[in-house]
């Protein structure tokens, strides 16, 4: 606690300095009532099957306008919404969205493809997080195939607790996708002992493919997750040279701003009235 106390201080003596530790003390407070406001919103972004580009899901991602702030960046407000613990109700709210969302789909536009739901470290370790999911599918009448729940290599710093909670959701029936794939650590020995459906390739990957050795690590990270039984995605797919090559490589699915960049609810309708 004390060390809590002290980065306080120090982000109060800093405020008369600089706008940068001023903005994290302001953004925080903001971040509180955020929720209460109804200031978040989701958007989605299309991942599309490599051999027929058909539709294949949905990335849900969390936007935040402040009326104070503006468009707040996820790369900002979710590492702050970590720390101070806000990430769980934000996270609970993120997930009864997009479960709300595909279910909608699939009754207005005949869409069912998965949506896929990206946890926190905390959000992961919480209490109760399979009963909630559980409840949120059960309120939103969403069967758990069509939930896709991302985590990222950090949660295997409690390897056998996360185990445990991963072998629990997969009971559930929910699928689990290893996102950024690549960037952590210990990556092999997590493939081992986690039930992952999905490996999502980090997009540094996928940005280095023309370099040196580019396609030879994208193509061992797909050998290495076919082999193990898992789907791959790539994310971060900005050009068509980047599409060919994966598709050439035996990549699963295409997530990117080369085919669709994440949007409102509304504009995805949209494109699904369009498609149907
Ligand atoms: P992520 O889960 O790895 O999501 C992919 C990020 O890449 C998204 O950034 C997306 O907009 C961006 N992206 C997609 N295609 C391209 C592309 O072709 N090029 C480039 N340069 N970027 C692309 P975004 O939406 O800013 O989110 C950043 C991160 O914030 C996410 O990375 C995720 O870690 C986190 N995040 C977003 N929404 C949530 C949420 O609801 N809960 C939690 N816990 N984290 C979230
Ligand atoms: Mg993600
Ligand atoms: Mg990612
Ligand atoms: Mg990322």
């Amino acid at each position: 606690h004390a060390k809590r106390i002290g980065r306080n201080n120090y982000q109060f003596y800093n405020q008369h300095i600089g706008g940068l530790t001023k903005n994290t003390l302001e953004m925080a407070s903001l971040l509180h009532r955020a929720l209460q406001y109804e200031e978040f919103s989701l958007h989605y972004q299309p991942q599309y099957r490599a051999d027929t580009e058909q539709l294949a899901g949905f990335e849900a991602l969390l936007r935040w306008h402040s009326p104070q702030l503006g468009q707040v960046s996820p790369a900002d407000f979710i590492p702050l919404a970590e720390e101070n613990g806000l990430i769980v109700p934000i996270g609970e709210w993120v997930l009864r969205k997009a479960c709300e969302t595909n279910k909608k789909w699939q009754l207005e536009h005949g869409v069912f493809v998965p949506v896929s739901v990206n946890l926190s470290l905390r959000q992961f370790y919480q209490q109760d997080l399979v009963q909630r999911v559980a409840d949120i599918l059960f309120e939103t009448d969403l069967e758990p195939q069509y939930l896709i729940l991302e985590i990222t290599e950090s949660i295997a710093m409690q390897e056998d607790a996360a185990a445990r909670i991963l072998h629990d959701l997969r009971k559930l029936g929910v699928c689990i996708a290893m996102d950024d794939f690549g960037t952590g650590y210990s990556s092999f020995k997590q493939l081992r002992y986690f039930p992952i459906h999905q490996l999502k390739i980090d997009q540094a990957f996928i940005q280095d493919l023309d370099s040196d050795n580019g396609e030879a690590i994208v193509g061992a990270i797909i050998a290495l997750g076919h082999n193990l039984g898992t789907e791959i995605v790539a994310e971060g797919v900005e050009t068509e040279a980047q599409a060919v090559a994966l598709k050439r490589l035996g990549c699963d699915l295409l997530q990117g701003y080369f085919y669709a960049r994440p949007q409102p609810e509304e504009a995805i309708t949209d494109l699904l009235k369009i498609r149907t």
